[in-house]
């Protein structure tokens, strides 16, 4: 039996890339020091984070001073809309997020409504889509932010960031005001498209180092020049006092790294991703009767191929491909803990049975053609040993 993992689930994390890694080792052990420190090695480390800082945003588009280091993108999507709701609190209290938001958004917001700011959900259409005339209708001048992902991490559906942009853009011109602020969850979109802030039309935008095959821990935010923003954390006034406390030397110097490379393979990594995405998809439709593509197949991420497969339970097919190697992700891997349907697939319209038989495989660099294959070869009986037990009265 083949013992190799074959890991789809990239969507989750991305192991760390091996020149990213050699790019950051140095700053575990020698150039240590404290980069607000004035001495040499306190300096090296400053001007190595420098160095990252451009890198990452020179791809944005941006100045240096317009992003900021996080932990990760739960911390770069709190920072967001809590931040802004509080600083902004003057302007207005309305927040509106689409309704296939990361966990992350969803919860702040909710923090947030109990805070007293009104939360307004943004439906998507048949396609998956958020339709920018609903938008349009729901903005109003106490509206201060604006937040729809990039494309979603269960389907990978890829949302019209650039046509928002401009309706929020004719928003603020309406009512001459600054805000509604838009912001973006890019995390998952940032390994194959365009994150030009400026191309784009928002003015916060949520990446993640390691869903770009960099460090753990390390996430950022953009945020455009001038917009006032509550930080969630005080101290000694690193990063403008948006998020002080001593930087992530590693992990900012990985962070470059790691976008640099990404860009680089950018468009050879969406044409082969996109190859043996199809080839699996096509061939477990072929080869499994019942099964369902979920989000929008004419838009989505080219790595990510969401199946409802009726009749099976997804948690326990995933188990069952583990035993053989292979590693998938049901609906939402972040909610495996508390096993709650998925509200993104719901979002998406789907019912409780095809959510309950969701798996969602995300391929990236070491994905190969053979691995597909193995998938090909072995999910098929899975599927259908699982069909056979099932009680019918339970379906
Ligand atoms: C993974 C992910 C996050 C959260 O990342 P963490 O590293 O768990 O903070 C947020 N948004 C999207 C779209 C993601 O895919």
């Amino acid at each position: 039996m083949d013992k190799k993992n074959h890991y789809f689930d990239y969507a989750s994390t991305t192991p760390l890339d091996k020149r990213v890694f050699e790019a950051m080792k140095p700053f575990f052990t020698d150039v240590f020091g404290n980069p607000s420190s004035l001495y040499s090695i306190g300096q090296e480390a400053k001007k190595a984070m420098d160095i990252a800082i451009k890198k990452i945003t020179d791809i944005l588009g941006c100045k240096p001073e317009e992003f900021i280091f996080t932990a990760s993108a739960t911390e770069s999507n709190n920072l967001a809309l809590l931040g802004i709701a509080r600083a902004n609190k003057k302007l207005g209290n309305k927040i509106i997020i689409s309704n296939v938001e990361h966990k992350s958004i969803l919860t702040a917001s909710q923090a947030l409504a109990k805070e007293g700011y009104e939360i307004v959900g943004l439906p998507i259409n048949k396609s998956g889509l958020v339709n920018p005339a609903e938008l349009a209708k729901l903005l109003d001048k106490k509206t201060i932010l604006v937040s729809v992902i990039y494309a979603d991490s269960e389907t990978g559906t890829i949302q019209p960031i650039k046509k928002l942009g401009k309706v929020i853009a004719e928003s603020r011109r309406k009512h001459n005001r600054a805000t509604p602020y838009f912001h973006t969850d890019a995390s998952q979109a940032a390994n194959f498209l365009d994150i030009n802030a400026n191309n784009l039309g928002v003015d916060l935008m949520t990446l993640s180092a390691p869903k770009i095959y960099g460090p753990k821990g390390t996430g950022g935010l953009y945020l455009r020049h001038k917009i006032a923003i509550e930080p969630l954390i005080y101290g000694g006034g690193q990063q403008h006092n948006i998020r002080p406390g001593t930087e992530n030397v590693p992990g900012i110097v990985g962070f470059g790294e790691a976008i640099e490379i990404a860009l680089k393979d950018k468009s050879k990594e969406q044409t082969r991703l996109e190859k043996l995405r199809n080839k699996l998809e096509v061939g477990i439709l072929e080869k499994i009767d019942k099964v369902f593509v979920n989000g929008n197949q004419s838009g989505r991420l080219p790595n990510f191929s969401n199946l409802s497969i009726l009749g099976v339970d997804g948690e326990t097919l995933l188990l069952y491909l583990d035993a053989q190697g292979i590693i998938v992700n049901t609906g939402s891997a972040c909610n495996s803990r508390t096993s709650e349907p998925s509200y993104i697939l719901g979002a998406f319209g789907r019912s409780d049975e095809y959510i309950r038989g969701s798996i969602r495989f995300t391929l990236g660099r070491k994905t190969t053609g053979k691995d597909v294959d193995y998938v090909l070869k072995n999910l098929p009986p899975i599927v259908k040993k699982l069909r056979g037990m099932s009680s019918p009265k339970k379906l």
